[in-house]
């Protein structure tokens, strides 16, 4: 069992009411989550660690979890990244490959919360082993677009990240968790290697290679929440949950 957790912005939380607030965890929140793995002996694993283990390739210990990042916000940089690098934590930022190095108007509250990474610090990351994937690239529902746009946001999504890290991009992560079969198939077609959604679970079989659920860390996540999204209980409501409402959900 690998959870997979997902964050946004690593920064300080805006007031209560500001409609992004949900998508930002507090460095020290970060900070104390990431502690609490080391001191419980947890293994990071990176995500084709947590394919090898769902093919039956490889084994991953029952305490694995796997860290990602959607949209590479420029908070990833400063405040994620020195915490990854002291416990020797590997993890996966999405990136929105037409947006890098971008400034938003409308984005938080600090300088680093306002842009996107920039590609010196994505090349700095990715020299230090932080993996990158692809969040299309200008992070559209793919489920809704036109089949020929999709395919296009997928192929030249990882073209550019691949010449910025100077690497293959294995990995999709669905903007705004906008998926079908159609959008599955074009992802294996452009050859990502597999896919994260927002199906909300902590464990996932084969069947989920190409929507596989992931945990949100949000700005109330205490570390005794943390504990409860990591624990069987979790799994066991979510995936109640999810056989209701996601048809292709799998057990
Ligand atoms: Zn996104």
């Amino acid at each position: 069992m690998t959870a997979i957790l997902t964050y946004h912005h690593v920064a300080p939380v805006p007031p209560v009411g500001n409609e992004r607030r949900g998508l930002y965890v507090a460095p020290d929140f970060f900070a104390a989550q990431m502690a609490w793995l080391a001191r419980r002996g947890y293994h990071v694993a990176t995500l084709d660690e947590v394919r090898a283990d769902l093919l039956g390739s490889e084994r991953l210990p029952r305490k694995s979890v796997a860290i990602t990042f959607d949209d590479g916000w420029a908070d990833n940089y400063a405040h994620a990244f020195p915490v990854l690098q002291q416990y020797g934590f590997p993890a996966t930022i999405f990136i929105t490959a037409g947006k890098i190095g971008d400034s938003p108007a409308d984005a938080g509250a600090s300088p680093s919360t306002q842009r996107h990474l920039n590609p010196a610090e994505i090349a700095e990351m990715a020299a230090a082993g932080i993996e990158f994937g692809s969040h299309t690239r200008e992070h559209v529902r793919l489920a809704e677009v036109a089949p020929e746009q999709c395919e296009r946001e997928l192929v030249e999504s990882k073209r550019i990240l691949e010449q910025v890290v100077g690497g293959p991009i294995g990995w999709l992560s669905y903007p705004h968790g906008s998926f079908s079969r159609e959008v599955i198939q074009a992802a294996i077609r452009a050859r990502y290697v597999g896919a994260v959604s927002t199906i909300r679970d902590n464990r996932a079989t084969y069947a989920q290679l190409y929507f596989l659920p992931r945990v949100m860390i949000m700005p109330d996540t205490t570390l005794l929440r943390f504990r409860y999204y990591l624990s069987p209980w979790y799994h066991w409501i979510h995936a109640f949950k999810n056989r209701r409402r996601w048809g292709m959900y799998r057990k």
